[in-house]
Parts: structure tokens; C-alpha cells; sequence
């Protein structure tokens, strides 16, 4: 069980090892292709009505941190229908893939995940089901393109999905929930926790921007928050839990806007959340440069349980591509921003998403990336090569810089990044930090443990460490990681 759990939480890379391959997986919202069905299981988080059936189902998730927390609630729902979940969808009943479709590559995943039960047709009385963006972005034509799925579902949808199963159970062929006006969030309280320590919350969901590249807003539909009050009652049920870590989730989660008479902002909520008793630490990811705002930052300064960590992407360091990105920001306002996060009285751990090779990207716009990179100083830094979407402004543009082209300036910038995380992560030797101890490496008989900047040090331990707060004092340092002894 411990391995298992070791393989989740192993050290995060920033940038990915080998030279010109885009970051996906370790980013505060991005998490790689993966089964939901993790060791550790809070007690209490989902009641299963009387076992109705040996109904089992297998989901698999791909995509942002966001989807990860969806699966957690649909896991959530199915538990309280009869349904146990199974590691492989050879043994279940019900297979669901909760799909990405951000980039091109990733929506593909999931076509090929199905053409297996295509070529076999030994998927006999399975029910398959395609949930989230790829559900929402193709519709109906999923049944087209892959007769044997019955269930196609998009996140705006999921407070349906009892209805749409309870259909499936008595015969129906093919359900949809594919509708975008919904002005609610997905509420459960039937979530199936799948990390120890960390909670995740999602606090709004939906995007109102229009970035010119991005298909979250058709496949996510519009900007809903929910009720401070209902956020900040969960998390006091979830310190209750034992849980000490609370993540804040949202694809901009400081747009956030409190429908509740309370009226809270999104940094008033952090402070709540703060110092609610027994939270130790609290993260929150992705925030959007346009709506960061000193509160923030102040927030942050004056509770030390928020984490000093912020995730602001900035895309490109070129106010001419910005503009044609419609981010609605320039590289000056953006730089203002890091100022700010920068001057604050403890020093706040910075990361960032970067996409190379957007449409009409000059070799000009892409040096004033990289001179971006030297003047933020990121810790981390997540950078992807432009794929053109559906349903999207730049679709219709031409996508004029060649791949091979986008993969030079991926590897000159993850180089560039690289050298400047090892230089600053190498300020950390000889300082002592408190970790979250999150793994153990029975191999290198290795504890891994996470400082409030999202840090991760390595370090000698024992296996019931796992879950205790620690002193580390850091004694060496790479480009992606500590490494150190207990203090
Ligand atoms: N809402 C966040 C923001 O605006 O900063 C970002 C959320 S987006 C779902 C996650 C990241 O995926 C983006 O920051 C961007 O770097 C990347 N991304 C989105 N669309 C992309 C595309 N068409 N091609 C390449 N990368 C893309
Ligand atoms: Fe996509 Fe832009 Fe919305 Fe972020 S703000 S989710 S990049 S449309």
C-alpha cells in the first residue's frame, strides 16, 4: 500500500527531464493519466446505501488537478449507488474515462483507451462511459466515432449523473448530459477522497475569459462560485476528518465571486479559511493574473497557514502576443503583479504555465519570454507547445510556427528555467523547513516531504512518517528537488 502511495507523491519534476517535452502531470493543476483508485481512503467520506448489487466500476482520469477532484465526486456518487471500485476495467462493470481535451494529444488518450473494447468486442454487457471535456467538446458524435459508449457526460452536467445512471440501469442505450446552462456548481457531499492529507475543493467552476488558444470555456461552460459558507462548512468537516491540508480549485480560482450574503472575497476567504482551527496549511491554484489583487498577497502575509506559494501563469513574456491571446494583460502589468508578490514581508514561492509557438510567435517574442523568465525568477515552471482547439478564436489563425520550431523554444526555455531553479533552489541548503511528509521510498528507504512553497525534499526516514509535520534542514539541492536531513 505504501509503494503505492510513494508512486503518487514522488518527487515532482518542473520541467520535465528530458529536453523538449511539454510539463504535464506535476503542476498544482495538472495531474497525469491515472486511476482514481488510491491506498488511502478517509472513513466516513461516502456512505454506500445497502449493498443494491456487486456492481463494480473502473474510472480512469486525465487532465488538470480540477478533473481529478470530479472523479473524486463521481467516485463519490457511484459508492452511494452499490457501485465498488476495481483497479482494471477488465473487472469492471462500469468504465468511465473522465477526459482532457487541452491540448490535441490529450483528447486523443481517451479514443485510444476505447478503440480496445472496439477491436475486441469483449466489452459485452460493459456499460463505457466518456465524462468532461472531450464528453463535452464531441457531444453525440462520441457515439459515432465509438458505438460501444452508452454514457457521454460533461462537467456542468454531473449533478445529473445519478439520473443518467439510474437511466443505464433499467436499459436505456445512450444518455447525454451535455448542457452548459447550468448557473450551479457540482454539490456532493458523497466525495471519495483519494489523498490522506490534502482536501481539494473546487470554489468555482467554469471560465468567463476568451482566451483566443483555450477550450475551457465551451467545455466547462460559464464562471459559477458557490456559497462561502458551504465552502468554508466543508472544510470544518473535513478537519473533523483529520485532513490539515486544504486545497481552493478552480480553472481562476481569484475570480472567484461569493453568491452568499456574505459577500466574501476571494482573499477574505482565505483568511477564513486560515484560521479555521485544525487547518494548517492552505494552497490554492490557478490564479489568473488579471483578477490578482494585493488582498492576495496581504492575505497571505498575514496568515501563516496560507501557504507561500502562488501559481500565476503568464503564457508569454510578449505584450503582442498577449494581446492576440486576449489574456488582457500586458508583460508590464503582469510584471507588476510578481513585484508585488515579491515585495511581501516572506518571501512567496512563484510558478507559472508558458505556451510556445502560439500563432505569429516572432523569435522576438519568444527572447522577451525568456527575459521574462530571468526578471520573475520562477520556482517552477509548466510549459506546453501550442496545439490549436475547437470552438476557439485562433483556431481560424494559421498555426505558423513549425513543430520543430515550437520544440527548440520548449528545450532553450526548460534549459533556461532549469538554471535558474537549481540556482535558487540551491539559496534553500543549510535552511530548515517544516515538510509535510507525504511518502516514503522503501528502496531508498527515503522519506518525501513538502515544504509550504510546494517544495519537495528528500530525505532519510521511516514509512510511518507519512502524514507527520517534520524539520528538514536541506543539505543539497537540483533543479527539481531537496534534498536533506531531518532537523
Ligand atoms: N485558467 C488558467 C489561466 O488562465 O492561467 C489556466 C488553465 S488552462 C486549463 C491550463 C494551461 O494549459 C494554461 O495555462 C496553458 O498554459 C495551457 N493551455 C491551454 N490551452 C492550450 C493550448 N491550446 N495549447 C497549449 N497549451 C494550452
Ligand atoms: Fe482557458 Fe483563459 Fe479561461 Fe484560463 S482564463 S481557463 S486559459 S480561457
Amino acid at each position: 500500500m505504501r509503494s503505492k502511495l510513494v508512486q503518487i507523491l514522488a518527487p515532482a519534476a518542473a520541467v520535465e527531464g528530458s529536453e523538449g517535452r511539454e510539463s504535464r502531470g506535476k503542476n498544482p493543476g495538472w495531474a497525469s493519466p491515472r486511476h482514481t483508485l488510491l491506498p488511502t481512503l478517509p472513513t466516513g467520506t461516502v456512505t454506500c446505501s445497502a449493498a443494491t448489487s456487486e456492481r463494480t466500476f473502473y474510472l480512469e482520469t486525465f487532465g488538470c488537478q480540477m478533473n481529478v477532484h470530479d472523479s473524486e465526486k463521481v467516485s463519490g456518487v457511484l459508492m452511494s449507488r452499490g457501485y465498488r471500485p476495481v483497479e482494471n476495467h477488465e473487472e469492471a462493470d462500469l468504465i468511465l474515462y473522465n477526459t482532457c481535451s487541452i491540448r490535441e494529444k490529450a483528447a486523443q488518450k481517451v479514443f485510444s483507451r476505447l478503440g480496445v473494447f472496439k477491436k475486441g468486442h469483449h466489452y459485452g454487457q460493459k456499460i463505457i462511459g466518456v465524462l468532461g471535456c472531450v464528453a463535452q467538446q464531441e457531444g453525440e458524435s462520441i457515439f459515432d466515432r465509438a458505438p460501444q459508449v452508452s454514457l457521454v457526460c460533461g462537467s456542468a452536467s454531473y449533478s445529473r449523473l445519478p439520473e443518467l445512471l439510474a437511466r443505464l440501469e433499467t436499459g436505456d442505450r445512450r444518455v447525454t448530459g451535455l448542457s452548459l446552462e447550468i448557473d450551479e456548481c457540482f454539490e456532493t457531499e458523497l466525495t471519495r477522497r483519494d489523498n490522506p492529507f490534502r482536501a481539494y475543493i473546487t470554489i468555482i467552476e467554469g471560465c468567463d475569459k476568451e482566451c483566443a488558444y483555450c477550450v475551457v470555456p465551451s467545455t466547462r461552460g460559464p464562471e459559477r462560485s458557490r456559497p462561502s459558507e458551504k465552502i468554508l462548512e466543508e472544510c470544518r468537516r473535513l478537519v473533523d476528518r483529520s485532513y490539515t491540508e486544504i486545497q481552493y480549485l478552480g480553472q481562476n480560482v481569484n475570480s472567484y465571486r461569493d453568491p452568499s450574503p456574505a459577500r466574501l472575497s476571494f482573499a477574505e476567504l482565505l483568511a477564513r479559511t486560515a484560521g479555521l482551527p485544525g487547518v494548517k496549511r492552505v494552497r490554492f491554484t490557478t490564479s489568473h493574473p488579471r483578477d490578482f489583487t494585493p488582498e492576495i498577497v496581504h492575505a497571505i502575509e498575514s496568515h501563516p497557514a496560507l501557504c507561500d506559494q502562488v501559481h500565476l501563469p503568464v503564457q508569454s513574456g510578449s505584450s503582442r502576443v498577449l494581446a492576440r491571446m486576449l489574456r488582457g494583460y500586458t508583460r508590464e502589468e503582469y510584471l507588476t503583479k510578481i513585484d508585488c508578490i515579491k515585495r511581501a514581508r516572506r518571501a512567496i514561492s512563484i510558478s507559472t504555465d508558458i505556451i510556445v509557438g502560439f500563432c505569429d510567435e516572432t523569435e522576438e517574442d519568444f527572447g522577451e519570454t525568456l527575459s521574462l523568465l530571468d526578471l520573475a525568477e520562477y520556482d517552477q515552471v509548466f510549459s506546453f507547445k501550442y496545439s490549436p482547439r475547437p470552438n476557439t478564436a485562433a483556431r481560424d489563425w494559421a498555426d505558423d510556427v513549425p513543430e520543430e520550431e515550437k520544440g527548440r523554444r520548449l528545450s532553450v526555455l526548460q534549459e533556461r528555467q532549469r538554471e535558474i531553479q537549481l540556482r535558487r533552489n540551491q539559496t534553500a541548503v543549510g535552511r530548515e523547513f517544516e515538510v509535510l511528509v507525504e511518502g516514503f521510498q522503501p528502496r531508498l528507504q527515503q522519506a518525501v516531504g513538502r515544504t509550504t512553497s510546494n517544495r519537495l525534499i528528500n530525505f532519510p526516514g521511516e514509512p510511518d512518517w507519512i502524514g507527520r509535520y517534520l524539520n528538514v534542514r536541506v543539505t543539497a539541492a537540483g533543479p527539481n528537488s531537496l534534498v536533506g536531513v531531518r532537523g
